[in-house]
């Protein structure tokens, strides 16, 4: 759940096309590719704004493996190995190192190697939901795009602490400042990059949390954690990426006066002021 640059120039995509209908399965279909291309960047790929060529099975079949070819060569690689990349950019897990069509080639054969198509993620991301669904039941469910929804650049998602807090639950949700119809597409994304891991690591999280307040914190008073709260989401977000998971923590704790106390009650028992 971030922001980022197109990899390459729109005509740098196209080039590929053009060396491609140099062979004859392709040439024919040549025009119609051009413009499925030109297409997919006028609407940054929304699947409810672009329905899949209609073509037939064999030249769907070949573009779709066109990918298994090229998955490994230096262009792909770029994207996916990408140094500046801090966490997951579909799902905010700290994990990255795989590459995922926001257009699953499986039923937009036409951009399995559209590299503006092509977006770094983790394999979770790859293999889950994401990897197999390209948009919900009703119009606007979709997936965020790191290319083309550059409002995915703030904080798009908290994660809301319920009680009882010694057992709390965790519900990610949309940020409110971010309107309809953005908040109803958060919640989409969300609900479905989102897994077992997220879970597992949100309840570690909330089960340390105090350990770390007890390394950077002389003053346990209220207002020195909540201080120190506000500093690690800044920290999170920098370091992790604005919708990593440690930051939509953080923003949701923050957020929480009451998950605040318990934190701050655990910290006293933890270093033996309780
Ligand atoms: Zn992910």
């Amino acid at each position: 759940m971030r922001s980022l640059p197109v990899p390459i120039p729109a005509a740098d995509d196209d080039k590929v096309i053009e060396a491609l209908c140099e062979d004859p399965i392709f040439a024919r279909g040549r025009q119609e590719w051009r413009a499925a291309y030109a297409a997919y960047r006028a609407v940054g790929g929304d699947p409810w704004a672009i329905d899949p060529l209609d073509v037939e099975k064999n030249l769907r079949d070949t573009r779709y493996k066109l990918y298994d070819g090229r998955r490994n060569s230096a262009d792909l690689r770029a994207i996916r190995d990408d140094p500046r990349l801090n966490s997951c950019p579909m799902c905010g897990s700290p994990v990255i190192g795989s590459l995922d069509h926001y257009l699953p080639r499986a039923t937009y054969s036409e951009f399995s190697i559209m590299r503006a198509n092509l977006v770094p993620a983790c394999m979770h991301c790859n293999s889950s939901t994401k990897g197999k669904t390209h948009r919900g039941d009703a119009e606007p469910e979709r997936f965020i795009h790191p290319y083309f929804d550059a409002w995915a650049d703030g904080p798009v998602w908290q994660v809301e602490i319920d009680g009882p807090y010694h057992a709390a639950t965790f519900r990610p949700a949309p940020n409110p400042d971010l309107g309809e119809p953005r908040m109803t597409l958060v919640s989409f994304h969300l609900k479905n990059v989102l897994g077992k891991q997220f879970k597992i690591s949100t309840v570690h999280l909330w089960a340390n949390y105090h350990r770390t307040l007890a390394v950077n914190l002389d003053d346990y008073a209220l207002d020195a954690v909540v201080a120190r709260i506000d500093k690690d989401r800044q920290i999170a977000e920098i370091t992790a990426g604005t919708n990593s998971w440690e930051a939509a923590f953080l923003r949701g704790l923050r957020a929480t006066a009451p998950a605040i106390e318990h934190v701050r009650t655990r910290l006293l028992e933890f270093v033996g002021h309780g």
